[in-house]
């Protein structure tokens, strides 16, 4: 193959730790699901009623992911930045318009995540019917941890919990899911050729909040392993 000359250096792609290996997992698309806990839905002042309606999802780049482990500047524009924990599901294997069967056979592992959410812009965002991008897309603003390896295994319960500074501020179970993961990927891959190394957010359940410069959030979920991210000075 030919090199190819670039006009400067791209960057390097981004990947994520494998419990158990040393290969690194490499990402391709961020997903995120909007609302798949009904406690979270009302505390955000909606409810969810999946008899009539779809998930919402949301995307990031992955040139804005950030690893656990890492210390992130408090962001610019926000005086509300929040924590959303969610479970990340990490694909293998590419699906379009898939059923729920073989969307479990796509499941590579699961990993801890951070949803950080500028909610002040999300609420004007909202507010004005205008796009969301400003306000989940925020650079190191989705956080993921170490994949668990899970050959196809679908996560259906499980505790999942996030602390700050060592105060538990989420805790909830998975099968508090709206919509379970088979759904969420049949579903998500009538929009779009679904690739391995996709990732998806499945949404958070109650208790998100703001996160203050200088705190550590710490998150574990069963199954799923652990997260630990740092907030650092505003810039
Ligand atoms: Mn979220």
């Amino acid at each position: 193959m030919p090199e190819i000359n670039y006009l400067w250096t791209p960057p390097a792609p981004v990947s994520l730790p494998v419990r158990g290996t040393s290969a690194r997992f490499p990402v391709n698309r961020l997903f995120f699901v909007g609302r798949n806990y009904q406690a979270h839905a009302i505390e955000m002042g909606t409810s969810v009623d999946k008899s009539s309606m779809r998930p919402v999802y949301f995307t990031k780049s992955s040139a804005n992911l950030a690893q656990s482990g890492s210390v992130a500047p408090y962001p610019p524009e926000t005086a509300d930045y929040h924590h959303e924990m969610e479970l990340v599901v990490a694909l293998d294997e590419p699906g379009f318009r898939v059923d729920e069967a073989a969307a479990a056979r796509m499941i590579y592992g699961y990993a801890c995540g951070l949803d950080m959410t500028r909610r002040d812009l999300q609420a004007a965002a909202k507010a004005k019917g205008n796009p969301w991008d400003l306000a989940k897309n925020v650079e190191h603003g989705a956080v993921c941890g170490e994949i668990t390896p899970a050959g196809g295994h679908v996560l259906r319960k499980g505790e999942i919990s996030l602390s700050v500074n060592g105060e538990r501020r989420q805790h909830a179970d998975l099968d508090n899911m709206i919509w379970s993961i088979p759904e969420l990927i049949a579903d998500l891959s009538t929009y779009y050729h679904l690739q391995p190394g996709d990732l998806i957010f499945t949404g958070t359940p109650e208790g998100v909040g703001p996160v203050q410069p200088g705190d550590r959030l710490e998150g574990r979920i069963e199954g799923a392993g652990t997260i630990v991210f740092g907030i650092g000075p505003a810039e």
